[in-house]
């Protein structure tokens, strides 16, 4: 079976087949974070769902050149620099730094490419020049460059490729200056902004005036730049489809006349114990608010991944628990395929392979992913309790987790280092045994209980555990 995913251009699943001819490359671009705050929960579920993808391409054989760009300039971050008097980049660099060391604490793999809006200001500057020669872009009064969805739609193009749009009550050339605007109100946008005496020293010369970009045209510019003009696969979160995804598209198949990107990909929101996420309600949550109440970015990672990623999904505090314990399953059973053998086969068991990669393929079903994952933690760790899993065995189940484990990105926790204090109490208690002193083994026993370790007797001998 092939990869499946679902498309949004053509609102169906469909195999994905990149444009290299070998069938073996593919250009994949993601819209990364405005650094103007930390990111929340929701942000995350869009990271780690790009994260999947790019993982389950490389699973399937593909060499996936990984693009998420960040957005340092653009309206919020320019009203932050202002109000905290200080400058762009000293502003956006903290927030960029935090991000990166919450991607890795989110075993998310590094993008291979994270180009800066800021670094590709003449790329963008060619981009606009292009769309006035072609008579899509125009100045107006105001000093700023304006997409015109007028001349684009004269031009055979169609906008409104991603979402049904309503042109009925489109009056020709009103126009939105804001990077966010208002659901389905189509409007001419914002591609170069005149400078105005709020934006501080946060701007750019130009051919059309001293001023900065509007939001949609960075992510045009950088990632044609990148990965050139026609691409794979772009992802983000549902909330861009309009108007920033469909901008995109506008302004770069506005320009060259190619089809933008092949296959669009769209995660789901997210709910907050059972609500949208917001400040007031108390259920707003970055990834530092969680490490901060104990739990780990593995944990996050499972609960995050643990839905699929066209539905909505709500994250609960409950859930985060849940995934502890989950991973503690998987943990234990890989733990002991580990003492069983060193070093994974060559060639992984199929039992856990086969059905963890045609879910996959099924438009990444997640869901069934991990229930083949836990079918086999049940059946492996009945073989192991029943003493029927030689080391040839294991190194094939535990070669297969490696292989799913390349997807899933969880990682195993290794065994606590046993303290050698903790050893020597338990070589004790083993003495004590021998020489049938039950009651002072028992005493040792409660004692490196309560140090934290419990002593698990087993037929291949003692086992210490960190509690
Ligand atoms: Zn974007």
């Amino acid at each position: 079976m092939a990869l499946k995913l679902f498309n949004t251009l053509e609102r169906s699943v469909q195999p994905f087949t990149p444009m290299d001819p070998w069938q073996k490359r593919v250009g994949m671009y993601c819209c990364g974070p405005t650094v103007y705050d930390f990111a929340h929960i929701g942000n995350w579920r869009t990271f780690v769902f790009a994260d999947l993808v790019r993982r389950a391409l490389e699973f399937s054989g593909y060499d996936v050149n990984h693009v998420m760009n960040i957005t340092d300039v653009e309206d919020k971050i320019i009203r932050k620099v202002r109000d905290n008097k200080t400058t762009l980049r000293a502003f956006t660099g903290r927030f960029e730094a935090a991000f990166l060391e919450d991607l890795q604490a989110l075993h998310c793999r590094l993008p291979h490419h994270m180009p800066r809006a800021t670094d590709y200001i003449a790329e963008i500057i060619d981009l606009i020049g292009r769309l006035i020669h072609r008579g899509i872009a125009y100045q107006a009064a105001d000093g700023s460059v304006y997409f015109s969805i007028e001349k684009y739609r004269g031009c055979g193009c169609n906008y409104g490729q991603l979402l049904k749009l309503n042109f009925d009550g489109l009056r020709v050339g009103e126009r939105v200056s804001a990077d966010e605007y208002e659901k389905e109100s189509v409007a001419d946008f914002a591609l170069w902004k005149a400078r105005v005496a709020e934006d501080g020293e946060v701007f750019w010369g130009s051919p059309f005036g001293e001023g900065r970009p509007g939001w949609h045209i960075e992510c045009s510019a950088m990632s044609m730049k990148v990965l050139g003009e026609s691409f794979d696969l772009h992802l983000g979160g549902e909330d861009l489809k309009f108007p920033h995804h469909e901008d995109e598209i506008a302004q770069s198949e506005g320009a060259t006349g190619k089809p933008f990107v092949r296959h669009w990909l769209h995660g789901a929101h997210l709910l907050v114990e059972g609500k949208k996420m917001s400040k007031s309600l108390g259920n707003f949550f970055t990834l530092r608010d969680l490490l901060a109440k104990g739990f780990t970015g593995r944990e996050v990672r499972h609960l995050l991944l643990s839905a699929h990623y066209r539905e909505t999904f709500n994250f609960t505090l409950d859930g985060l628990q849940g995934a502890k314990s989950a991973l503690a399953r998987i943990d234990e059973c890989v733990g002991k395929l580990r003492e069983i053998t060193r070093s994974a086969a060559a060639v992984p068991e199929p039992a856990l392979l086969e059905p963890f990669a045609s879910a996959l393929e099924d438009d990444l079903n997640i869901s069934a992913a991990w229930a083949a994952v836990f079918d086999w933690v049940r059946e492996t760790n009945k073989r192991i309790a029943e003493n029927s899993l030689p080391p040839l065995a294991a190194a094939g189940a535990l070669a297969a987790w490696e292989r799913v484990d390349s997807v899933l990105g969880i990682g195993c926790k290794s065994e606590a280092p046993v303290p050698a204090e903790i050893a020597a109490l338990a070589a004790e208690r083993t003495e004590a045994k021998k020489a049938r002193d039950f009651q002072r083994a028992d005493a040792i026993r409660d004692r490196l209980k309560s140090m934290g370790w419990v002593i698990e007797d087993s037929p291949k001998g003692l086992k210490l555990k960190k509690i």
